[in-house]
This record gives C-alpha cells, sequence and structure tokens, in this order.
C-alpha cells in the first residue's frame, strides 16, 4: 500500500497523538492539507518542545514522525525546500533544530544556492558564478524582453 502524506498523517493523529500532553495537540493540528514537508515540520515542533522540558516520550515521538516521514519511500525522503527561500525563517529553524547553518540549499528545480549570498544591488539570489541577478545583470536573456517592466520591477 503507498502511504500518501494523508494516509501518514492521519494516523500519525490516531496513534502518536494520544501520547503527547493535550496541550501540544495542535501541533498535530497546524496543516489543514497533509504534505509530507507539513510532517516534516512536526518533527521540528516536537524537537523544538525536546528543548523545553526534558520528556523523553517527546524524543520517541520526534523520531517516530521522522522515521515516517522519511522511510515511508525508497531512497529515504527528505524536506525539500520550497523555490522561495525564506532565509530569517531558515536561520530560525536551523537554531532551533541546533543544526550548522549550510551554505548551500538545494531547490526543488534543482538549482543549489547559497541563502545568504545576494545581488550586489537588491535582495535577489545572484546568477549562478555572478554578482548580479537575473534583474540586474546586462547580459542576462531576460534583459531583451520587457526591459520597461523589469526597470519598474527593480525600482
Ligand atoms: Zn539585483
Amino acid at each position: 500500500m503507498a502511504v500518501t502524506q494523508a494516509l501518514a498523517l492521519r494516523l500519525i493523529r490516531q496513534y502518536l497523538m494520544p501520547l503527547l500532553d493535550p496541550d501540544h495537540w495542535h501541533l498535530l493540528h497546524k496543516e489543514r492539507r497533509a504534505t509530507w514537508n507539513g510532517i516534516w515540520m512536526i518533527c521540528a515542533e516536537l524537537g523544538f518542545l525536546m528543548g523545553k522540558s526534558n520528556d523523553p516520550l517527546l524524543t520517541e515521538l520526534r523520531i517516530a514522525v521522522e522515521v515516517i516521514h522519511s522511510h515511508t519511500t525508497l531512497p529515504p525522503r527528505t524536506f525539500t525546500f520550497p523555490t522561495v527561500v525564506e532565509v530569517t525563517y531558515f536561520i530560525s529553524l536551523c537554531n532551533q533544530l541546533r543544526m550548522p547553518v549550510q551554505s548551500q540549499v538545494r531547490l526543488d528545480s534543482g538549482l543549489q544556492v547559497d541563502p545568504f549570498n545576494f545581488c550586489t544591488l537588491c535582495w535577489r539570489h545572484p546568477l549562478p558564478g555572478r554578482k548580479l541577478c537575473v534583474e540586474h545583470s546586462p547580459s542576462s536573456p531576460r534583459r531583451a524582453n520587457a526591459d520597461g517592466q523589469r526597470a519598474a520591477a527593480a525600482r
């Protein structure tokens, strides 16, 4: 039987939620639509709770959710970052999980970006191997079209 996000979340709620303090049940009901990243965020939230209390059951719950997230497919599933990187959120999550901040992040598109590297003129990510983004780079293919729109957006 294929394990879908909806099935995984339903079973997590059915079998693991009763083990959790009712004060924290809202963590399993944050997402209306089940997604694998949403399930991974439950691991992160449980990890954050572990930092506040020394309950060994929380550790086991976090590990159980992590195993469900990663090992219900082959090769094991990993957290996939959205195509728009929200740097502040990313840093906050790394701090909560006590993870060293990575200098390279792989996006859904397969592109690797450094979340702390910005265009010299704005907040966008630079083109690979350049200091300027697609909007500000003089030789960008997008520069040829819609120059007026691009300039307005940049302003
Ligand atoms: Zn730019």
